[in-house]
């Protein structure tokens, strides 16, 4: 079993390869040039995830969106269920950056934070 995919986690963008004998097997990594690939490419053929970027409403009468992100990466496979929350909830102002406005996410122990701040 071969997989490959380019890791994400710095600009360099190494070609990774994983392989492993059968579905029992330990997944073994090459292409990385440092431990952080490896990790990446476990991450993302065991439990894949993504920081979750979106805009809300806000009951602001200047500002009527607000950007958030989720404040570490969220399971890819939820990711869908989180915008719709995100896109059908409206956040009442003032908030400032880095406000948490949904704790918990759930049961993820991930927190979806506001990314600007809103004075009015
Ligand atoms: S393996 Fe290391 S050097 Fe290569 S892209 Fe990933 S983080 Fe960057």
């Amino acid at each position: 079993m071969r997989r490959e995919m380019i890791c994400i986690c710095c600009p360099r963008g190494c070609r990774l390869v994983a392989e492993r004998e059968n579905d029992n097997a330990e997944w073994e990594i090459s292409g990385n040039q440092c431990p952080r690939g490896a990790t990446y490419a476990i991450q993302e053929l065991t439990n894949p995830c993504r920081v979750v970027t979106a805009v809300v409403k806000t009951n602001s009468n200047q500002i009527m969106f607000l950007p958030v992100r989720t404040d570490k990466p969220y399971p890819r496979e939820g990711i869908a269920q989180l915008l719709n929350t995100l896109y059908g909830m409206t956040v009442n102002v003032p908030v400032k950056r880095g406000d948490v406005l949904i704790h918990n996410v759930n049961g993820t122990d991930i927190d979806v934070i506001a990314s600007e701040s809103i004075e009015e």
